[in-house]
């Protein structure tokens, strides 16, 4: 059950609560017990002092047999207050009157039990009577709990002292008043905030769980769904744009997959077919000549290897889509490397009479993949043999520029129509797929440009179509001089 998000806020809400309301009520009792003895202690100092007052004044005037006695009578009925008990008592610790001697004495509560009296605590209080706080006394006898303040009273020769009681039965009712509502209305409470905090969770998480459920039936066949998005500015719709987002950036790599993966079939069915046909033609009449099958061995050779280059470049491209193509990182120099490339194109530009030149600058150290710097220079001048008519020019540039190397390979060929330039990076993409197979080379699927892009892309460099018109194409890539970082 602990599972669920809503629970779990529910709870840890009531507990939060519980703990704010708890701490509250304790506060609140505390701090009206404290309130209310501070209150009883003024209240009692100032009836015995009023008494006091009285007492004194009422014993000047008396004249009878017993003046302490009248007096004392005389300033009870005059402070019969509800919950106080007055007593006098005279030097000798007697009592001369006191509140229950009167008749018919008020209210049951300020009737005190002779327990009281007869208690040690009272007579404690008698004997150490005390104009301060500390005077003050909690007396208890059975269940009649009293707080006691004693003083003296000073008439002429004599001392007397002055005993008040107020019973804290009232204060002790409230205080279990407070304590009782507290104990029913903090659960009450907390019941109904955790029911309504349930509630008002479940409906705050209830676009979370249309959100799975909708997320839940999404699959490759329906990528292109997305979620619903109520409100984009709070959290909730936030979070569905954000795994909306996620959907698009899923759908167009499952898309370019997709069309990766029918493109190179595409590309891979041809020369299969080719070998497939041509093996059938040839073995369809057993009497051929020598010269027949090696017309026939001769095309299985090229088809095959142009398969095996399709074959390689379309697992190179998986592997770098992959980010499994760890890079080679070794000291290379660009120029040597460059000349080296030179050397082996300059065979296939003799067969088309094309005349190749080369400018490049000496001593180019870099940190780079060989291989792959060589099969990247190779593409570009692979690319410009090809489409360059016979007897034109090819010249490769290799220098340092600033910060980079720059390595431009530039033809005279027919160049590329502009309307294609912007897609001749893009997989598989020929702008004349007639021609590229009509020439009957051995690469020519489309992937030679994508793969030279990613070779300087892993070294931190970029390659561009710097030119293309009816004069001819340039392709230039740079690399950074500084140390390749992996
Ligand atoms: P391909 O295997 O077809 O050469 P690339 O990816 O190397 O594939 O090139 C993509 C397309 O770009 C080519 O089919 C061609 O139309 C065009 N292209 C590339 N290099 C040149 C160039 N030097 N001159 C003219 N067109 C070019």
């Amino acid at each position: 059950m602990l599972d669920s998000v809503r629970v779990r806020l529910t709870v840890w809400y009531t507990l939060a609560l519980a703990m704010v309301l708890i701490l509250l009520a304790a506060l609140t009792y505390v701090l009206y017990e404290r309130n209310s003895s501070q209150r009883t202690d003024s209240n009692l100092m100032e009836l015995a002092d009023a008494f006091a007052t009285t007492f004194r004044a009422e014993l000047k005037d008396q004249d009878g047999p017993d003046p302490a006695k009248e007096a004392a009578r005389q300033a009870l009925l005059e402070h019969r207050f509800r919950d106080t008990v007055f007593v006098v008592l005279d030097s000798n610790g007697n009592v001369v009157l006191s509140t229950p001697d009167l008749p018919a004495a008020g209210s049951s509560r300020e009737r005190v039990t002779p327990a009281i009296f007869a208690s040690e605590s009272f007579r404690e209080l008698a004997a150490n009577p005390n104009s301060s706080r500390r005077a003050m006394r909690t007396l208890r006898a059975g269940r009649d709990v009293f707080r006691g303040y004693a003083r003296g009273v000073e008439v002429v020769d004599e001392n007397y002292t002055l005993v008040v009681l107020q019973s804290l039965h009232p204060q002790h009712e409230m205080l279990e008043d407070i304590r009782d509502t507290f104990l029913w209305a903090i659960p009450v409470a907390l019941l109904l905030a955790s029911v309504g905090g349930y509630f008002l969770a479940r409906k705050s998480l209830e676009p979370v769980a249309a959100m799975a459920t909708q997320a839940r039936g999404m699959g490759a066949a329906n990528l292109h769904d997305r979620l619903a998005v109520l409100n984009p500015r709070d959290e909730l719709g936030q979070l569905a744009l954000t795994f909306n987002q996620l959907l698009e950036r899923l759908e167009e790599s499952f898309e370019r997959q997709k069309r990766f993966m029918a493109d190179a079939s595409h590309e891979l069915r041809t020369p299969v077919a080719i070998l497939h046909g041509e093996t059938e033609v040839t073995l369809s009449r057993a009497d051929r000549s020598p010269e027949e099958y090696r017309d026939t061995l001769g095309i299985l050779k090229d088809e095959s290897q142009r398969l095996a280059r399709i074959v390689e470049d379309l697992f190179t491209l998986t592997r770098a889509d992959a980010g499994q193509y760890p890079l080679q990182l070794q000291s290379v120099y660009l120029d040597e490397l460059a000349a080296d490339v030179m050397r082996r194109g300059r065979t296939l530009a003799m067969a088309k009479k094309i005349t190749l030149s080369a400018a490049i600058q000496p001593e180019l150290p870099i940190q780079a993949d060989e291989a792959l710097l060589r099969r990247m220079l190779l593409n570009l001048l692979d690319n410009a043999i090809k489409y360059t008519p016979e007897g034109g020019q090819i010249s490769l540039q290799c220098r340092r520029q600033r910060d980079d190397y720059t390595l431009s390979v530039r033809d005279t060929g027919t160049g590329i129509p502009v309307e294609l330039q912007a897609r001749i990076f893009e997989r598989f993409f020929r702008a004349d797929k007639a021609r590229s197979r009509a020439e009957g080379d051995s690469g020519g699927a489309g992937l030679g440009l994508s793969i030279a892009r990613w070779i300087a892309e892993a070294h931190h460099g970029r390659l561009e179509l710097s030119k293309s018109d009816a004069t001819g194409t340039t392709f230039t890539a740079w690399l950074p001089v500084g140390d390749v970082h992996k």
